[in-house]
């Protein structure tokens, strides 16, 4: 349990209006959680203090050799008022497995959720209510040694900060075009590809651009070693359905684990549809297109719960699926999981934290 100290802003911001479009990641609350970490001293001074910049030496490690991690997820405001977290507990025990990879200091869970509560709370206000609206929380940890030379920091920071985030469709699911990258990867197993952190959002960043400049919205990733099985997308999971079975590429060590994608296949199987987790060579994906065996694509994330895929290019072929609608499955889930989060329909999987 913390001891978390208080100190609340004297020059609170205004509230975002009902009509503000809340474009992600743009806008912060008033307030942050921090708490340090040094070697020998573990993680000490929690405590929720005004937004604000935060002063690092130029030389901190985070800044040269990428040692970070992050987190993402959601707070809710249902139609009575409540405010629901959506599978906490899965994010804290990604960040703790980013952590390990990343030689970063484990996080005591329950402190970690205590924290997110606690910073939540603080900021409830923030929490937009209109359809699709949510309060996006970004947990993250960088390492704060002023040192050079390459080895795990000593010190570090961890902070949570939180941003109120619009509807990811304001005019109702919209298909995605998605672009199979051929030229770059993303990640390799025993690489860090499934630690959430900034490293492989970075090596992302060329083949995006080059998708958009195209007009493809994000990058479905290769294998690196193959360079032929089906990984994940920019920021989702992908899935399939053929032939009347759900298919998606299984974990491997290079494919980061959504928490959405975790929802999604409970959800699948508790309505009797068959899942896969398996490998799915890009071959594959184009048979099936080409037969008609391939009925839905979509992407799974905690951005917009569900993307359906309305297109898929590799090389100089672009697949159309669903004739650019959206597949019945993609619909349903779409409407349980962002139903469950909302408190709009009953949680049967138990999966909120209020
Ligand atoms: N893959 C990548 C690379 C991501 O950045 C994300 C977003 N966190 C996901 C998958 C989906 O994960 P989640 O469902 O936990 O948001």
């Amino acid at each position: 349990m913390l001891d978390i100290r208080v100190e609340k802003t004297t020059s609170p911001k205004p509230i975002p209006d009902k009509d503000n479009p809340l474009v992600f990641g743009t806008i912060f609350t008033d307030h942050m959680f921090v708490m340090d970490y040094e070697e020998g001293k573990g993680w000490y001074d929690p405590r929720i203090v005004p937004y604000a910049p935060i002063s690092l030496e130029p030389s901190a490690m985070v800044f040269h050799y990428g040692q970070e991690m992050f987190e993402g997820l959601k707070a809710y405001k249902t139609e009575d008022g409540r405010t629901l977290l959506f599978r906490p507990d899965k994010n804290i025990e990604r960040a703790n497995n980013s952590n390990r990879r990343l030689c970063i200091p484990e996080l005591n869970p329950e402190d970690f959720l205590q924290a997110i509560k606690a910073v939540v709370k603080m900021d409830e206000a923030w929490i937009p209510t209109k359809e699709g609206t949510s309060l996006y929380i970004r947990p993250f940890v960088i390492a704060t040694d002023p040192f050079l030379g390459v080895r795990p920091s000593n010190t570090y920071k961890f902070m949570i900060i939180l941003s109120p985030v619009g509807a990811y469709y304001p005019e109702g699911l919209n298909p995605v075009k998605i672009w199979i990258e051929d030229e770059y990867v993303r990640a390799v197993k025993g690489g860090i590809g499934e630690a959430k952190t900034g490293g492989n959002y970075v090596a992302s960043l060329a083949s995006q651009v080059k998708a958009h400049d195209e007009g493809y919205s994000q990058v479905l990733w290769l294998d690196g070693v193959h360079r032929k099985y089906i990984e994940e997308v920019g920021a989702m999971n992908i899935f399939f359905k053929i032939n009347g079975t759900v298919v998606t590429p299984k974990l491997n060590g290079s494919i980061l684990p959504g928490v959405t994608r975790n929802s999604c296949i409970a959800l699948c199987r508790e309505w009797g549809l068959p899942v896969e987790e398996r490998q799915i060579s890009v071959d594959e994906i184009l048979e099936a297109a080409k037969s008609g065996a391939m009925e839905e694509v979509w992407g799974t994330g905690t951005a917009a719960v569900i993307s359906p895929v309305g297109a898929l290019r590799f090389e100089e072929e672009v697949m159309q699926i669903q004739d650019g609608g959206i597949g019945p499955v993609s619909h349903k889930l779409y409407d349980t999981v962002t139903g469950i989060q909302t408190g709009k329909i009953d949680d049967f999987m138990n999966w909120t934290v209020e």
